[in-house]
C-alpha cells in the first residue's frame, strides 16, 4: 500500500496502485515537499546546497521552477575540476538562478591547516572538514532548512533516506530521494539541460579533482570517489538516525 501525498490527490491512500504510478506519485511528493519548504514552511530561511556535479541540474531546475531567487550554496574547495566551475556558471545562466553563492575555506583556514594543498593525501577526513564541512556549517548558520540532491539509489548509506529529516536542528529536504538514475536521465533529456563536461567522460559522480577518478561503464557510479580509501561520504551529510 502506498500513501500518496501527491498534491493533486490523484491516488487515494486506501487504494493499491501499480509500481509505475507509485513512482510518478513519489516524484510528485518530492516536488511538493520542495515547493512547500520554499514557499510556505521556510520562506527566506532555506538554501539549496549543490555540487554542480553530474546530476545536479535536475534539482536546480525544480528549484528554478519554484523560485529562481532561492539561495544556492556551492562549496569551492579550491580542488575542483575547472569543468565544475565552468558548469556552475553555465547552469546558473541557463536556469536563471539569481542567488548562487560560492562559499569555501578562508585564506586563513588554508594557511593554518593545509598550505601546500596536500592534506587530502594523508587525512581526507580532515581535508573534507577543512574545505567542505566547516565552510558549509558557517554558510548555513542563518538558515533553518536546506535542500540536498541526494538519492536513495546512490549508496548503501542512503537507502533509507527520507524526504524530509531533522539534523542538528535544521530541516533537510531531499526531494529527489526516490528518483532512480533512469528518471534523472529522462528528466535531463526532457528539459534539455546542459551536462557537466566530465559526466560523459567516465565521471558519473564528480567531487574534487584530487579525489575523483573515472569509472568503467556499469561500475558503481560513486566508486570513483576517494577511490581505494574506503571513504564514502565527505561528512556534510551525517547519517540520519533512521540509518544508524
Ligand atoms: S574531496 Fe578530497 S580534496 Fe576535496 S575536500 Fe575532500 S579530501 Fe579534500
Amino acid at each position: 500500500m502506498f500513501d500518496c501525498t501527491c498534491p493533486a490527490g490523484l491516488f487515494p491512500p486506501d487504494r493499491s496502485i501499480g509500481a509505475e504510478l507509485e513512482s510518478v506519485c513519489a516524484r510528485h511528493a518530492g516536488f511538493s515537499a520542495l515547493r512547500r519548504a520554499i514557499t510556505q514552511d521556510h520562506v527566506g530561511r532555506i538554501a539549496v546546497v549543490s555540487s554542480f556535479g553530474a546530476e545536479s541540474a535536475v534539482l536546480l531546475a525544480l528549484v528554478a521552477d519554484i523560485d529562481p531567487s532561492t539561495p544556492v550554496l556551492f562549496i569551492d574547495t579550491r580542488q575542483h575540476f575547472p569543468e565544475t566551475l565552468a558548469y556552475r556558471d553555465e547552469l546558473t545562466r541557463f536556469l536563471g538562478l539569481t542567488d548562487v553563492r560560492t562559499i569555501g575555506p578562508t585564506n586563513a583556514d588554508i594557511d593554518a591547516n593545509d598550505p601546500p594543498g596536500e592534506l587530502w593525501r594523508f587525512d581526507p577526513d580532515a581535508c573534507c572538514r577543512l574545505r567542505k564541512v566547516t565552510p558549509l556549517e558557517r554558510a548555513l548558520a542563518p538558515f533553518d532548512a536546506w535542500v540536498t540532491g541526494r538519492k536513495r539509489h546512490q549508496a548503501l548509506t542512503r537507502v533509507a533516506l527520507p524526504l524530509v529529516e531533522q539534523v542538528d536542528g535544521k530541516a533537510k529536504i531531499n526531494p529527489l530521494a526516490d528518483w532512480t538514475a533512469a528518471q534523472i536521465e529522462a528528466e535531463m533529456v526532457r528539459r534539455g539541460l546542459p551536462r557537466h563536461a566530465l559526466s560523459t567522460a567516465g565521471y558519473p559522480s564528480i567531487g574534487c579533482a584530487t579525489c575523483t577518478v573515472a569509472v568503467a561503464s556499469g561500475e558503481d557510479p560513486r566508486s570513483g570517489r576517494w577511490f581505494g580509501t574506503g571513504k564514502v561520504e565527505c561528512g556534510i551529510h551525517r547519517l540520519p538516525e533512521t540509518v544508524d
